[in-house]
Formats: C-alpha cells, sequence, structure tokens
C-alpha cells in the first residue's frame, strides 16, 4: 500500500494553490483522463466561500458536530467555514504544499495520508466534499476505507461524503451502455493532473453512486443515509458505524 505526500514537484494542485495563494490568481490546472477529453479544474473554485459552496456542501457543514477531521482538505475552505463557525476541525491532505497553504489561512492541518496508519485521532465528523469519495480511489479499498473510519471515528461518529453516479455520463437514452460493464465499475476513473510544467502521476479517482456505496458500507458494518441529491445526479450521504 503506498501512503506516500506529494513532492513538490509532483503536485501540481499544490502548485496552483500556491500560486494563488500568493498572488491572487493562478494558470490552468489540467486535469488528463483516459476515459475524458482535456478538461481544467478553476483553482479559484478551491478557495470557494461557503456563500458560494454547493447546496450539498452547505447542508453536509450543517451536518458537522463536535470534532471534525476535513480530509483531503485543498486549500481549506470548508475547515475554514467551519471554524468560522465556532466548529473543532482539523484538515489532512497529502500536498505538504496545501498543507502549508492551509496554515497560513489559519488552519490546524496535517500533511498526512487519511490510509496510512500512523495518523491517529478520534472524530465526531470525518467530512470528505468535493467527489470526496475519489480519496478511496477504487471499489476494492472499500474494506480499507472502512476499516480507517472505524479507527478514525468516535463511539456515534459520522462520515459526511458527497459524490456522483456517472452513470449519465455512459448511458443512452435507449437505456444502453457506451461503456463494456463486463470491464469494472463505471465509476473508477483515473486521472493526472498538470499545472505549468509540473505533471503529477496518474492516481484512481472513484465516483460512486449512492446504492453501490450503501452495498459497500452494509458489508463493512457500516449504514449509509442518502442526506440530500444534487441537481444532477450528485448527492451527500452520510455513514454511520
Ligand atoms: N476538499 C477540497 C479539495 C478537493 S481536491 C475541496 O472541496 O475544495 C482533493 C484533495 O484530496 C487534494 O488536495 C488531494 O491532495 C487530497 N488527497 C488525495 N488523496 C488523499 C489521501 N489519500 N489522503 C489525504 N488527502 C488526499
Amino acid at each position: 500500500m503506498e501512503t506516500k505526500l506529494l513532492a513538490e514537484g509532483k503536485d501540481p494542485m499544490g502548485q496552483a494553490i500556491r500560486d494563488y495563494f500568493e498572488t491572487g490568481h493562478a494558470g490552468r490546472l489540467r486535469v488528463f483522463s483516459p476515459q475524458f477529453d482535456e478538461d481544467e479544474l478553476p483553482v479559484a473554485a478551491l478557495f470557494r466561500t461557503e456563500e458560494r459552496m454547493p447546496k450539498l456542501e452547505r447542508t453536509a457543514l450543517d451536518l458537522c458536530r463536535g470534532r471534525v477531521l476535513d480530509v483531503g482538505a485543498g486549500a481549506g475552505c470548508h475547515s475554514l467555514a467551519l471554524q468560522q463557525r465556532g466548529v473543532d476541525v482539523t484538515a489532512i491532505d497529502i500536498s505538504p504544499l496545501s498543507v502549508e497553504v492551509m496554515r497560513q489561512r489559519g488552519v490546524e492541518s496535517v500533511a498526512a495520508d487519511l490510509f496510512d496508519e500512523t495518523f491517529s485521532g478520534c472524530y465526531d465528523t470525518v467530512l470528505m466534499l468535493m467527489n470526496g469519495s475519489g480519496i478511496i480511489g477504487r471499489l476494492e479499498r472499500m474494506p480499507l476505507f472502512f476499516h480507517r473510519m472505524k479507527q478514525l471515528l468516535a463511539a456515534g461518529g459520522q462520515v459526511l461524503m458527497d459524490s456522483s453516479d456517472l452513470r449519465y455520463v455512459f448511458e443512452n437514452e435507449d437505456g444502453s451502455w457506451d461503456i463494456d460493464l463486463n470491464a469494472g465499475y463505471y465509476g473508477e476513473l483515473e486521472y493526472q493532473m498538470q499545472y505549468q510544467k509540473v505533471k503529477g502521476e496518474p492516481f484512481d479517482w472513484l465516483y460512486v453512486d449512492f446504492d453501490t456505496l450503501a452495498f459497500h458500507a452494509q458489508a463493512n458494518g457500516f449504514r449509509a443515509e442518502l442526506m440530500e441529491e444534487g441537481g444532477h445526479y450528485d448527492y451527500l450521504a452520510r455513514l454511520l458505524c
């Protein structure tokens, strides 16, 4: 199991976050995937304030209680919003560049990989937003993910996670599919990012529909609740032990 923090020269998003924090603007953060055409991630969006967050994310903030762990916190937008509400929050990210920016923004943050067991703690809420299921990477890592949640959650604790059902990308109006359904789960994507000359390694990123998430939750001793649906196949789930 790789439990690596990102080196600066392999961390395009972290570089973009640092540039945006220091200068107020950043270049193009390019996103490549074998499954999709080249895309771009707007860096300013990583610095969104609560007013600019999608409804699902604001609902997630409303549902936070107790000590919160913001996983894959990026520039720290949710941690900052929670702090402004007086919530006790810790952020983690595998990008030391992003963690440095979060610290400068006043967020208590740790450079750590969620799957690295040397990172420990006891939280009432684990928050994973902006397709938070992505960090799980692949369906086969669900047992490992739930194992980590058991380690990190206090009794009665909850995970709040958003994702999207990517079926709308692959399913035609007549119900046929553009992909081989035997090839694996359609929400398992591979991404690679580039910022200026800095290119990251390819990584796995999981989009998961609610029923599949609920199935894996149950198989691993958790219960999934559908808290809210967004406007476009996206949803917010709560996972309880
Ligand atoms: N949640 C933030 C950022 C989303 S981008 C927001 O909504 O704006 C996803 C972030 O997850 C990136 O900053 C990436 O470095 C981090 N990440 C990816 N894998 C991770 C892991 N295994 N552990 C912790 N953070 C991870």
